[in-house]
């Protein structure tokens, strides 16, 4: 195993980005801690769940999707460097499986996979969760995993293009505590994944009264906030820009809090009330995933419940929901 300094972090990046487009946890001027490059702010690796929306960086807010002059649509060049990601969790490693699933199911979204398929992935973990408490170990589902014992990085390579990047540490020396934050890790358990398992089964039983989502959707002030960070939310909408003879198209995320997220032409919104848009939020995570997928697609980042001005988050919502029809 590899051991890096804090000191020795920046140095190790810059020789990395070298080789790929790096997008690695930084500070950004307003004090939010983003993925971003090295030239947006310092690198921020501790501190826990970045605030922003970690598969933005597969799934950006909004893209091109292509570009059309005189009616012809040039083919789009695959990027000239792998992505190197660095700064997911546990929890976003879960994210970023999940919604590899969504969008190579059925039909394959070129655009993801344009930046997704060549990405290698560096986990965090360990001791740098909000003020030093513990993010638990990936154990996989990354190339590679940077874990803080309290005084030095560990690093741990999954995969061949991981063990690449290890084996580049030269003069690596240090003793580590690996086996106390792996077996700590088994320990760790999240009080909220009981919950969103009970409210699960509450809504598939049909077993949650319209008035309840009335309620919550009263609370609702449509900020979207908690879609614009949820690193499952995948919806989208897409829109034609013309002038002259191009025509660009581009798409950019939606949001099932709004209005008009499923408003048709002709008028008519299936989802017209905050209701029922509150209700679509909370139940298509814990009960339609389930049953197109086979798993609840929120792995409990927390972020919708840190971000929501009005506390109706997924954990806030699924506890007052098993508090109240269980
Ligand atoms: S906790 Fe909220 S933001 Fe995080 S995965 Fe679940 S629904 Fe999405
Ligand atoms: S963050 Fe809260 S208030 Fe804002 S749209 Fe989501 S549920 Fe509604």
């Amino acid at each position: 195993m590899k051991f890096l300094s804090a000191e020795r972090i920046a140095d190790f990046f810059a020789a990395l980005a070298t080789s790929f487009e790096l997008r690695l946890p930084v500070m950004l001027p307003d004090g939010t801690r983003s993925i971003g490059t090295l030239e947006d702010g310092p690198i921020a690796l501790q501190g826990g769940a970045l605030d922003s929306k970690p598969t933005a960086v597969f799934f950006p807010q909004q893209e091109v999707v292509f570009t059309a002059r005189d009616g012809e649509v040039p083919d789009t060049p695959l990027p000239a460097r792998p992505l190197l990601v660095v700064g997911l969790t546990r929890c976003d490693l879960d994210c970023l499986r999940f919604i590899d699933r969504f969008f190579a199911g059925g039909w394959r979204d070129d655009l993801y996979f344009r930046q997704r398929e060549n990405a290698v992935i560096v986990a965090v973990s360990g001791y740098c969760g909000a003020g030093g408490s513990l993010l638990p170990l990936a154990a996989g589902n990354c190339d590679l995993e940077l874990v803080w014992d309290g005084s030095c990085w560990l690093v741990v390579p999954y995969s061949e293009s991981g063990g690449s990047i290890a084996d580049s540490i030269a003069d690596s020396t240090g003793s580590g505590a690996l086996q106390r934050i792996r077996t700590e890790s088994l320990f760790h358990i999240d009080e909220g994944d009981a919950i969103i398992r009970r409210a699960s089964e509450l809504l598939r039983a049909n077993r949650v009264p319209d008035s309840f989502w009335e309620e919550i959707g009263d609370r609702c002030i449509a900020c979207t906030g908690c879609n614009l960070v949820c690193p499952t939310c995948t919806c989208f909408g897409v829109q034609d820009w013309r002038y002259r003879n191009v025509v660009e198209r581009s798409r950019m995320w939606d949001s099932c809090q709004l209005a008009g997220f499923m408003r048709e032409a002709s008028g008519h919104n299936p989802m017209g009330s905050e209701a029922l848009r509150s209700r679509r939020r909370i139940h298509h995570k814990l009960a339609a995933d389930p049953e197109r997928w086979g798993e609840i697609s929120c792995y409990l980042c927390g972020r919708c419940d840190a971000v929501c001005p009005t506390g109706i988050g997924i954990v806030a919502v699924s506890q007052e929901l098993v508090a109240r029809f269980e």
